[in-house]
């Protein structure tokens, strides 16, 4: 694929995602709420296994990675010790003629509107926080401000002591972290990729001060493989290093996963060496100590940190567009979803030939042998044909059918997605089967 944008591959997502019940607007029924979104049947399931495929990868293979579930509402002094309050803004201009407002940074031109295409009526850029904030608690006052979090980092780090007290971890080690983050995004759009309440999923690895490049390095790579490994294709994935003037002020590294979107390369995902800063500052603004004495040399220092941070909504998107294929079959035209079978909201379907009563009993025990290992889906009407082109659609990568001759050989037909090859095989090995090319 080329480098120029595909805006009709995003037209095509978009109608799929809502047509098949991937991804609905919000409170669509009163008109939608701008830029919020709500996962659909099918939507939860690819979402959930973007989120298990990292959380797999990030936690249950490594033996030097914990999980945590930190709260999403936050005191102020979480945000001032971490700069998001001075520092999280984005520089907002409006348009004096058709008043709409932008996000100057994201501006092809800095002096033209592309509402209404005005040149040299932007008002002065001024700083716009995007943290939503709060009250916690019956009264309105200073006191009870709260807000709700812009990233999950800053659970990892005020949580630093409370995991190393009770995980026996030692740096190297890192917190890893799933959850809902919030900002109030002046020009949220592009469906999916850029909303107000999104899910990230982030892990902060703590290091000795002298390994961090070398761990930087490491999680550069390993980040950008784990998309690969899950089918991106990899002319439309790239790493690339910030530019040394697109560097926070504590950040010696910086590297973006960026996917080949319909409108140009975006990013997925940031990796970053951030030093010291997050857990100098936490100690700095709370008193607490966050460092570790190294009971070996006897050293104390505060570990250095490298964040690899993805955005599972922005990503499962991603997948979504990369997976997004039409061929012909006998004359027909076919979409596909090619995503990878982790991936896929059904692993499995199980389709009876017909609606006849003597089918049911061997679709259900088939239905049942499979349910219990992956999402299976059972769908009993139209024609066979086109279930296996609704099957396709959505990405499931076997359908198994059960037809009258299944009553007689107690065997089934178990179709590829992919090659639409047919295999017979014994109800009673399907699962071997499936288990060999599910894994
Ligand atoms: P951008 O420059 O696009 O605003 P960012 O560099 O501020 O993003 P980070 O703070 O590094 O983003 O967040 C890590 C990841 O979280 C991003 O790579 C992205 O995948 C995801 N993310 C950030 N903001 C949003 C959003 N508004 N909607 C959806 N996903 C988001």
């Amino acid at each position: 694929m080329s480098d120029s944008p595909t805006p009709e591959l995003f037209d095509k997502i978009v109608n799929l995602s809502k047509r098949r019940g991937f991804v609905f607007p919000s409170a669509e029924i009163y008109g939608g709420f701008r830029s919020t979104y709500d996962y659909g049947p099918l939507g939860v399931l690819l979402l959930r296994n973007v989120k298990n495929a990292w959380w797999r990868s990030m936690v249950q293979l490594r033996h030097d990675v914990v999980g945590l579930d930190a709260s999403i509402l936050g005191p102020p002094q979480v945000w001032e010790a971490s700069g998001h309050l001075a520092n999280f803004t984005d520089p907002l201009v409006d348009c004096t003629n058709c008043k709409m407002r932008w996000r100057l940074d994201k501006l092809d031109d800095p002096d033209l509107c592309p509402n209404c295409g005005q040149r040299g009526a932007f008002t002065e850029p001024r700083a716009f926080n995007l943290m939503f904030k709060t009250h916690a608690g019956p009264v309105e006052d200073s006191g009870a401000v709260a807000y709700l979090r812009p990233e999950t980092a800053q659970g990892m780090f005020v949580n630093f002591a409370n995991v190393l007290n009770t995980s026996r971890k030692r740096p190297p080690f890192g917190i890893a972290q799933i959850g809902k983050s919030f900002r109030n995004e002046i020009t949220p759009g592009n469906f999916v990729f850029r909303t107000r309440e999104f899910e990230q999923m982030e892990m902060e690895f703590f290091v000795p001060p002298a390994d961090a490049a070398t761990w930087y390095d490491y999680w550069c790579k390993e980040r950008y493989q784990w998309y690969l490994d899950l089918g991106m294709p990899a002319d439309q994935l790239r790493l690339r290093p910030h530019d040394p003037d697109e560097l926070s002020h504590y950040s010696s590294g910086t590297s973006d996963v960026e996917f080949l979107f319909p409108w140009g390369w975006d990013e997925l995902e940031g990796i970053a060496n951030r030093g010291s800063y997050d857990l100098t500052q936490h100690s700095n603004h709370s008193g607490d100590k966050l460092d570790f004495l190294d009971p070996e040399t006897n050293e104390r220092y505060t570990p250095h940190v490298i964040e690899p941070a993805a955005g599972a909504t922005r990503t499962a998107f991603a997948f979504l567009l990369a997976a997004f294929h039409e061929d012909e079959v006998g004359g027909e035209a076919r979409t596909v979803l090619r995503l990878h079978h982790r991936l896929a909201p059904y692993q499995v379907a199980v389709l009876p030939l017909s609606k006849k009563v003597e089918l049911q009993g061997p679709a259900r025990e088939v239905f049942a042998l499979v349910a219990d290992r992956w999402m299976c889906d059972y769908d009993e009407t139209q024609s066979i044909g086109r279930r296996y082109r609704r099957q396709d659609e959505i990405g499931t990568p076997y359908c198994v059918t059960i037809d009258f001759d299944s009553l007689e050989d107690r065997a089934v037909t178990v179709r590829d997605r992919d090659t639409m090859a047919q295999d017979r095989v014994p109800i009673e090995g399907v699962v071997a089967y499936l288990n060999e090319r599910l894994l």
